[in-house]
């Protein structure tokens, strides 16, 4: 955690592409509005997936090339239990249009989806999902 970006309950290290490429290219919009998300739910909000670049989108989702992490506009997020159930509506209530919920196996593995992607054709916004 540190005072000198606009979103400091977030790392650079979580936000960055976990393949290798070290490409951080998370939007500062939808960074703001994470941030602003984080200081309301009260509690750390791990991001186990934030920037992808295209070819490790490709390898990670069914999305492709093209998915909701590689515009720099979704995380995921690890949580579960009650504070999904918390998480999930302060997200609603913030804005965050595009909701995946994993929410089966280890604990630790599950997570909540949360983007602000522009709607497309094949992908439209607001939508709920599972995996
Ligand atoms: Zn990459």
């Amino acid at each position: 955690m540190s005072d000198s970006t606009p979103w400091p309950h977030f790392s650079e290290s979580e936000l960055t592409c976990h393949c290798g490429c070290r490409r951080q290219e998370m939007d500062k919009n939808f960074l703001t509005k994470l941030e602003a998300l984080r200081v309301a739910f009260g509690k750390p909000m791990p991001v186990t997936s934030g920037f992808r670049c295209p070819m490790h989108n490709a390898q990670a989702s069914h999305t492709g090339l093209s998915g909701p992490h590689t515009t720099g506009k979704a995380v995921d997020i690890q949580v579960s239990g009650e504070d999904a159930y918390h998480l999930l509506a302060m997200a609603l209530a913030h804005g965050f249009t595009g909701v995946g919920l994993s929410q089966s196996g280890l604990r630790q593995h599950r997570f909540l989806h949360l983007d602000m992607i522009e709607p497309s054709p094949g992908r439209p916004r607001p939508f709920v999902w599972t995996y």
